[in-house]
């Protein structure tokens, strides 16, 4: 399957590490001028180095005011991927307030702030859009633990099952724009975030024994699943949350 992104614009969030930054140097081996939003400048000095055609952005997206000021001049934007996002495991009854509004203020609200700083210039340029025949996609990278309950995930399956309720609304709204979102929903990936939560070994065989496939998901199978949602081989594909997870929400 012949996939090309050349000369869309694309916005990454999360792209300094991990699965937004492997899905970043995808769209742009894919021939996407690619965005790449994260908070930690070294990442994306070594993205750029790696990737020199990428435009970098240094902002903290839980900082709301930042985000605008670090946006408005970013142009219109026709793919755009939310995927930035913090896991921070407690027990139930140890969740502090702080995790609670540190999660939900990037795992959520930045999402729909980012979204609507887009599509708004999307708005704009809407009818020329359509015009082209090409509209937009939105890709929120969300989780298997917004659809099961995952021990010691409180704060974070709440924010992930918040985001795909999210994703339907943004779906329902913005499909008369021609404008697409749809999220991915991977099992584990060892990525920093992964590792942090799963490196032990007889706990990931806790996870590991329920996934049918019997194993974590791999950076790449997450991106290809992304790049699909984004690409014009799903172009009436609008509001759903696609598993990358082996079948472990099948069962
Ligand atoms: P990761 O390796 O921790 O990378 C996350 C990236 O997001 C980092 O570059 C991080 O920057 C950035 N980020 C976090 N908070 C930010 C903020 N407030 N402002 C700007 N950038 C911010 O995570 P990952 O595993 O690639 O996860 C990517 C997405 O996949 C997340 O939405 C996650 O929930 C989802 N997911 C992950 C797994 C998994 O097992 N890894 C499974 C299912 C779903 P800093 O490093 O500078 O903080």
């Amino acid at each position: 399957m012949e996939i090309s992104f050349k000369g869309k614009r694309a916005l990454v969030t999360g792209a300094g590490k991990g699965i937004g930054r492997a899905t970043a140097r995808a769209l742009a081996r894919y021939g996407a001028n690619v965005t790449a939003v994260t908070r930690t400048q070294s990442d994306l000095d070594s993205l750029v180095h790696e990737c020199p055609s990428i435009t970098p952005v240094c902002v903290d997206l839980a900082d709301w005011g930042a985000t605008d000021d670090a946006l408005k001049n970013i142009g219109p934007i026709e793919l755009l991927i939310n995927n930035a996002a913090c896991a921070k495991l407690q027990p139930f009854l140890e969740v502090t307030p702080d995790q609670f509004d540190q999660s939900f203020t990037v795992n959520v609200k930045a999402v729909l702030h980012v979204s609507q700083a887009t599509v708004f210039v999307w708005q704009v340029v809407a009818h020329g859009m359509i015009a082209r025949g090409s509209g937009g996609s939105i890709v929120n990278v969300s989780s298997q633990a917004s659809q099961c309950a995952l021990k010691n995930h409180t704060v974070y399956c709440a924010t992930k099952g918040a985001l795909d309720m999210l994703t339907k609304v943004m779906a329902l709204e913005l499909g008369p724009h021609q404008i697409r979102v749809n999220s991915v929903n991977p099992t584990v990936v060892m990525t920093e975030m992964g590792r942090r939560g799963w490196s032990n070994p007889e706990k990931a065989k806790t996870m590991t024994s329920r996934i049918p496939l019997g194993r974590f998901a791999e950076v790449d199978e997450v991106v290809n699943s992304i790049l699909f949602l984004l690409s014009d081989k799903s172009t009436m594909t609008n509001g759903v949350a696609l598993p990358v997870d082996g079948g472990f929400l099948a069962c």
